[in-house]
């Protein structure tokens, strides 16, 4: 990952808000809290999210069809506009509260203290977990199309997973590769039909169902997968050159665990239907979002409209946590 810093104006250690996270809904949250008048600041391990990584984004209203990383640009400019400083490139890896404010640490060991934080941190990729995986990461099993794609130029892939992620990636990847196997465990696919019915009509994707993976397989590169039919149990092995792993993301439970945040049954934070946590002067949005009040569509235009909810809501937070200090003060 690259370990660049946007810097718009000098660093201060004290803010009024840190967005932790510069996806769809950290930078949508930094754009309204900018607007709200909020001193706040934006720290994040990489610029984008997932959105970054995404082929082609064609379902973001106004926009029929953009690349990923150019709407990321979009998003960017338009929190540049109003000055809100970013850390980009260095993930935090702690909060604790210290007095009225909470502070971040980063794994570079930098400190910034604020009355409010908005997590808006993603989700990690999940892993197959099946031999050879860890053994062949960069050397052909990949868990981002548009990162490694053009490594298999005029080449044979294979993308596991049955939702939004698989089907994009394998519709990105044929534009590259000779060959796409798209395999899934299930008949079932959850992605949109949009995705399906496309990948149906690519004379380049052979959808391959009811399978998984059980070995990847190789010498100094993955050269073959083991796949194994989940009814009949007939075991095959089939010629690629690549493994893309898009089954879907988990939250990083120890992580948010350690700061004392209460978690749906999935290891989501749990927010209130004003992005508020258990966690007084903690908000999160976007993906890590979860409980009982979320209804969990994980989409750009949804992440963004929960960024939007948590500013809004760390405005009013603010204002009563300053007026109740002006109160103290007199
Ligand atoms: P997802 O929707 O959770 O799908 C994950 C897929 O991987 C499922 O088909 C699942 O199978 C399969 N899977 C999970 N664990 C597996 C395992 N151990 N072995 C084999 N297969 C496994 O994840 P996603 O595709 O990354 O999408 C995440 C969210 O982002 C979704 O809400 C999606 O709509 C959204 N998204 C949207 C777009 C878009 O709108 N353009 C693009 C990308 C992602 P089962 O079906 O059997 O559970």
């Amino acid at each position: 990952m690259s370990r660049f810093r946007l810097r718009f104006e000098k660093i201060k250690d004290k803010y009024d808000c840190i967005v932790v996270g510069a996806g769809p809904a950290g930078l949508t949250a930094a754009l309204y809290l900018a607007r709200f008048n909020i001193d706040t600041v934006i720290v994040s391990k990489d610029i984008g999210g997932k959105m970054a990584v995404a082929p082609l984004v064609d379902d973001y209203p106004g926009i029929s069809e953009v690349p990923g990383v150019k709407l990321v640009e979009l998003f960017t400019n338009h929190v540049k506009k109003y000055g809100v400083p970013m850390i980009i490139g260095e993930a935090v890896v702690d909060v604790v509260k210290e007095g009225d404010m909470w502070c971040i640490e980063t794994e570079g060991g930098r400190k910034l203290c604020a009355y409010a934080v908005i997590l808006a941190i993603g989700v990690e990729k999940r892993k197959l977990g099946v031999p050879g995986e860890d053994k062949f990461i960069g050397r052909g099993v990949s868990y981002c199309a548009v990162c490694d794609g053009m490594f298999f130029k005029d080449k044979v892939v294979a993308v596991v997973g049955g939702g939004d992620s698989a089907f994009s990636s394998a519709l990105y990847l044929s534009t590259i590769a000779r060959k796409v196997y798209l395999i899934h465990r299930r008949e079932i696919f959850k992605a949109m039909p949009y995705y399906i019915e496309k990948a149906k009509k690519n004379p380049k994707i052979e959808i391959i169902t009811n399978t998984v993976i059980t070995e990847i397989l190789g010498d100094k590169k993955v050269s073959k997968i083991k796949v194994k039919n989940t009814i009949t149990k007939e075991e095959k092995i089939l010629d690629v050159d690549g493994v893309f792993i898009e089954i879907g993301s988990e939250p990083p439970k120890q992580f948010l665990k350690s700061i004392g945040l209460e978690l749906d049954e999935n290891g989501y934070i749990a927010v209130n239907p004003d992005m508020s946590t258990n966690l007084p002067g903690i908000f999160a949005c976007g993906d890590i979002a979860g409980g009982r009040y979320k209804y969990r569509f994980e989409q750009i235009i949804t992440a963004a409209a929960e960024g939007a909810i948590a500013a809004k809501s760390v405005y009013e937070y603010i204002i009563k946590v300053k007026q109740s200090e002006n109160n103290s003060l007199k």
